[in-house]
């Protein structure tokens, strides 16, 4: 059980690390997304709810991590995944950015459903709808971004033709 509970809180540490890691992609694509209000406002919400979710995640790892130094560990702390699509999410062209998030969002929804399993399995019951209620977040944001790619792509390539500053 000892082996679990180690593998819960690094999973539960990386969870948080990643939701950090989002803020800090998100926020600096939304400024450049002026020329794209729809889907500029449906990421302000997603930034919203991200706060939400790495709050949620300190105040668990707060009562589960017996470490002095949890958030000093995790804070800045980027995910592999992270790291590689980090170029892709500060690129001026919009249509990296939107593809890099949607990755994200997946990572996201796995990282959720492998914490889901394992907080039933040690029994955590009162940390698995904290999970869920992030997972279902991560999924509406990767259908959301999926289902809008068309009309993102369009209004790129629309400018582009125009003569406008397509790269944004
Ligand atoms: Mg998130
Ligand atoms: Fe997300």
């Amino acid at each position: 059980m000892d082996d679990i509970r180690e593998h819960y809180v690094a999973w539960l540490r990386d969870a948080h690390a990643m939701e950090e890691q989002a803020l800090t992609m998100m926020r600096g694509m939304l400024s450049r997304l002026e020329n794209y209000p729809v889907l500029c406002a449906r990421m302000e919400q997603h930034v919203a709810e991200t706060e939400r979710q790495a709050e949620s995640l300190r105040k668990l790892l707060e009562g589960r991590d017996s470490g002095a130094s949890v958030m000093k560990d995790t804070l800045g702390k980027a995910t592999a995944l992270g790291q590689a699509l980090g170029g892709m999410f500060a690129d001026d062209e919009v249509i990296k950015g939107v593809m890099a998030s949607y990755t994200f969002e997946q990572m996201e929804v796995a990282a959720y459903k492998v914490l889901i399993s394992t907080a039933a399995v040690l029994e955590d019951t009162t940390a698995i709808p904290v999970f869920e209620q992030n997972l279902a977040e991560e999924q509406d944001m990767a259908d959301w971004l999926f289902d809008h790619l068309d009309q993102t792509t369009r209004i790129f390539l629309a400018r582009d033709e125009a003569g406008l500053p397509a790269r944004r």
